[in-house]
């Protein structure tokens, strides 16, 4: 098989995996060596439904040994299969790094035969990248679980960062649809890199040229939609995750129903793609603004409002918490106003120093006053009143009854809800409702039910 045509099938296959993501490392150009790190990383591209996933993103092998019921390259589906062999893989990208293309390599692969084989050519494809090409370039590889150890101490010690894939949020439907993987063979990995990881950064503090063990860290992925778990399952899940394995992100990926399987969502429900983005929020608040998983969600409430972000679901849901006095709130305190972020926090901490500030200054400074003046006060004074109804208009997520153009032909457009927007404007649509008029419903409903909750 040509090599153009094992790149077409491979960078194919790749491509439902969504971690997007900056590398992590800065690394400058060195004599005799090809390549640089800059800490934004890879180039990025948009999936089929929009998304930003980053290049040179390819698997070594879609000749999968394993039947994982929700992907496209398990061994029961009739697909092109393909592998490279390590040189050819090293070649493809330095190639592609020489012509511009590529920043970095995003290496994952099918189980070819099995874990150990797999990482084996995968770890020699690096090291041919490495040692013969002296490529200092980023890369992403992800490992396989159930490998060897000793496999993944080696391929930590050629990439920048590594990931092992959780795939499902529990157990159960990880033995379901995926009953070739184990929990144990997923988690052990983590753990190994987590604490290979921290030696090698104590040892770099002391020794400059100790071999660096993932220098960038490690991540992983979560399916989101194709298994019954909450939001609040997720969250908590994640929360554990980045607490015991100290992994830099998690990526959510909103599940893509491309096959008919009773144990899946049928092939045609729409990707949740809302609730991929409201995970990603809530993410950010457990890694930026100090919020527990407890805090966002409970069992009472498992999953995310649709229609709100969850910084300002929870404000809503703590009225005693507000306001708060911009000019003598501690920083975390800061951080709990809906429109007040990490930066413009600290930004408020210094510029407080040298005068009080009003709403003038805090527009300056980057705070996003629609949602902020309704939960501060400056020098004592309110940032703005108004009912019920219009704080509910002002916190509501307008990309949930997202509204957009749909050309048909030459000089004919519909309106049409986003792939982002809320499930129930879609139902809508779907049921013969223009969209922009579902849109109206949609929202006159949600500013209801919050005004409600107030
Ligand atoms: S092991 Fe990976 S590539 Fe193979 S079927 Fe499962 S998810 Fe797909």
């Amino acid at each position: 098989m040509e090599l153009a045509e094992k790149l077409e099938i491979l960078a194919d296959s790749a491509k439902y995996d969504v971690a997007c993501t900056s590398s992590g490392v800065a690394r400058a150009g060195q004599h005799g060596s090809l390549g640089s790190c800059a800490l934004p990383g890879l180039c990025h591209a948009f999936t089929p439904d929009g998304r930003c996933v980053s290049l040179l993103k390819v698997l070594y092998s879609n000749a999968c040994a394993y039947d994982c019921s929700y992907c496209v390259n398990r061994r029961s589906n009739e697909i092109r299969r393909a592998s490279f062999t390590p040189r050819e893989l090293a070649e493809l990208t330095i190639g592609f790094y020489r012509r511009n293309y590529i920043e970095g390599l995003f290496l994952s692969s099918a189980v070819l035969g099995s874990p150990d084989v797999t990482m084996e050519r995968m770890i020699e494809a690096l090291r041919i990248l490495r040692r013969e090409y002296h490529f200092n370039g980023y890369i992403h590889a992800k490992t396989i679980p159930g490998a060897d150890p000793v496999l993944i101490e080696r391929l930590g010690l050629l990439a920048d960062r590594l990931s092992v894939n959780i795939e499902l949020p529990s157990e159960a439907s990880l033995n379901l649809l995926a009953p070739d993987k184990k929990k144990t063979a997923i988690l052990k990995p983590m753990g190994q890199i987590a604490v290979q990881s921290a030696q090698s950064k104590r040892e770099l503090a002391v020794y400059r040229h100790a071999p660096a063990f993932a220098p960038a860290g490690q991540s992983t992925q979560m399916i989101i939609g194709a298994t019954p778990e909450s939001d609040h399952h997720i969250l908590q899940l994640t929360e554990g995750l980045y607490k015991k394995y100290s992994l830099k992100r998690v990526f959510y990926s909103a599940y893509l129903p491309l096959m008919q399987d009773e144990r899946l969502p049928a092939v045609t429900t729409r990707p949740p793609l809302l609730r991929e983005h409201r995970l990603y929020q809530a993410d950010w608040l457990l890694r930026f603004y100090h919020f527990e998983a407890s805090e966002l969600l409970s069992s009472d409430e498992p999953n995310f409002n649709p229609y709100l972000d969850p910084k300002c679901n929870w404000a809503v849901r703590h009225p005693a918490y507000f306001p708060v006095e911009v000019n003598t709130a501690p920083k975390e305190t800061l951080l709990r106003v809906p429109g007040i972020g990490p930066k413009s926090a600290l930004r408020i901490l210094t510029a407080r120093r040298v005068s009080q500030l009003g709403m003038a200054e805090l527009k300056r400074l980057g705070v996003v006053l629609k949602r902020a003046q309704y939960f501060i006060t400056c020098q004592g004074y309110a940032g703005a009143h108004g009912n019920r109804a219009e704080i509910a208009n002002a916190l509501l997520d307008p990309g949930a009854f997202g509204v957009g153009m749909q050309q048909l032909s030459l000089d004919q457009f519909v309106p049409t809800p986003l792939p982002g927007a809320a499930p129930a404007l879609h139902q809508l649509a779907a049921d013969g409702v223009p969209a922009p008029k579902a849109a109206t419903l949609i929202k006159q409903e949600a500013v209801q039910c919050l005004v409600r909750q107030m």
